[in-house]
């Protein structure tokens, strides 16, 4: 397999705004006519939220979703004004202010978020923007549907705060099949039934490729933008992440001896290793000790030991002797090893692997349109 050159970097980690611009556009055709927002909290997932939103203005996205306020002002100023941009956790009291003058539309969540909001709009003395969050049965964040209805009943609420959005969060969406998302659904319509002409939004990536009765008017990607199927069956999607590591020292071990912390590996018989420039601190799971595997030329690589904080030990005895060489790369996340592979091996899900790969690796944007025939994993 190529690899990519990356002089003074032991890793390197490229992103495809081609790949999550085309995720974009099959989960936009899907749900249409619902709007399609994206969710880019957490740097868009490890990614770069000022690339990947600036990608995704380019194909229309005007509705981005973060967690906290101060990502929000990081994508305005990344961005510009003129798209609308959500605040899923709300706001700390005290932060109400910033919010309103930047023009934010933070999600209420709770009654005392819903209070502190009202006091800001009394204070300017003109109703301001927000989201409401009902929590529909998974018992994190929102109000009960009984208080959406006693606030559409308050006059002086509809004063105070301008609805722009009705939205809940379904816990179940990996699962197409599973009753809590028909339970979830229809608490919602139960919510929305109290306040009729209020756009409403439910589905996150999952919940875009569940039936239409999910969509409403605006739905909330955030993995499958990133090239992770939401199910199993929605395997439409382009591959956006690909990590490589480079080769330090190339070494033969022989018979019984420890490799590694602790010395949790020990040859059987002799062995080639191959020490990479990658380790936790790269957000590689140490988890992946003597269980996960690197990549080069379709051959499994398999890690020998534990993995140290900058560095890890792979087994290169199956290759030729002259297949690889010290400074070369070999690939960890790619054709070979897809995330949601690492994230399994790993014990956990491709969203923890994408938020905790930090910033040590040397990152490469490439942009490639994608045609609707071109096969998805052909990378530059
Ligand atoms: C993170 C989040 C999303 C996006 O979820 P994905 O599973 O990544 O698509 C949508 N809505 C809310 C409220 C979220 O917290």
């Amino acid at each position: 397999m190529a690899t990519t050159i990356c002089p003074s970097y032991s890793t390197c980690l490229t992103i495809d705004l081609g790949a999550i611009r085309a995720n974009y556009r099959t989960i936009a055709e899907r749900i249409a006519p619902a709007e399609c927002g994206a969710v880019v909290k957490a740097d868009a997932y490890g990614l770069g939220a000022a690339k990947v939103a600036s990608a995704l203005l380019a194909e229309g996205c005007r509705t981005f979703f973060v967690a906290q306020l101060t990502e929000a002002v990081a994508l305005q100023d990344a961005i510009g004004i003129g798209s609308t941009i959500f605040i899923l956790n709300g706001l700390d009291p005290g932060c109400e202010a910033m919010c309103a003058s930047r023009g934010f539309i933070p999600v209420l969540n709770s009654l005392s978020q819903i209070e502190h909001w009202r006091a800001t709009a009394r204070q300017h003395g003109i109703p301001l923007p927000a989201a409401l969050q009902v929590d529909s049965g998974m018992s994190r964040l929102g109000i009960d549907p009984e208080i959406a209805g006693a606030l559409a009943a308050d006059r002086s609420f509809k004063r105070e705060v301008s609805l722009r959005l009705l939205m809940t969060h379904l816990a179940c969406t990996d699962e197409p099949a599973h009753p809590a998302n028909a339970a979830q659904l229809a608490r919602f319509q139960t919510a929305r039934s109290y306040m009729p002409g209020v756009p409403a939004s439910a589905a996150n990536s999952g919940g875009s490729f569940l039936s239409p009765d999910f969509h409403f008017d605006l739905v909330r990607p955030g993995i499958a933008l990133f090239g992770v199927p939401p199910q199993p069956d929605a395997s439409v999607l382009h591959p956006v992440v690909r990590l490589a590591a480079r080769v330090l020292q190339i070494r033969d071990v022989p018979a019984g001896e420890g490799v590694g912390y602790g010395h949790d590996y020990i040859a059987r018989e002799p062995r080639r290793l191959a020490t990479l420039g990658i380790g936790y601190a790269d957000g590689w799971p140490r988890h992946l000790s003597d269980a996960g595997a690197a990549w080069h030329n379709g051959m499994r690589l398999p890690i020998a030991g534990r993995i140290s904080m900058d560095s890890l030990t792979i087994d290169i005895s199956a290759l030729a002797a002259d297949a690889i060489s010290e400074g070369d790369f070999v690939e960890l996340v790619g054709p070979s090893q897809s995330l949601e592979q690492v994230a399994g091996e790993a014990g956990t899900i491709a969203y923890e692997i994408l938020t905790r790969l930090g910033r040590r690796h040397q990152r490469i944007y490439v942009d490639r349109d994608r045609t609707e025939n071109s096969a998805s994993g052909v990378n530059p």
